[in-house]
């Protein structure tokens, strides 16, 4: 018998709707990153320009870019 039950639970629990925009631009934001004791949210685009910096500085990291690679 062959049981190979995947347990990959690496889903990231979304969260993030059409009211929530990002921070620089406006768009519909995918990353939230929580600095300071606030959230800062951001689309794809501003979420990768900043993520360098943002990461040194956030305390979580909230990252939901998957769902476009699967909503087109
Ligand atoms: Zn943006």
């Amino acid at each position: 018998m062959n049981a190979t039950t995947e347990r990959e639970t690496s889903t990231v629990e979304y969260r993030l709707t059409a009211m929530d925009r990002c921070d620089s631009c406006g768009a519909q934001a995918y990353i939230a990153a929580e600095v300071n004791g606030s959230e800062l949210l951001f689309c794809a685009h501003h979420g990768r320009k900043y993520e360098e910096k943002l990461r040194a500085v956030a305390t979580s990291w909230h990252d939901e870019t998957a769902r476009l690679a699967e909503a087109v």
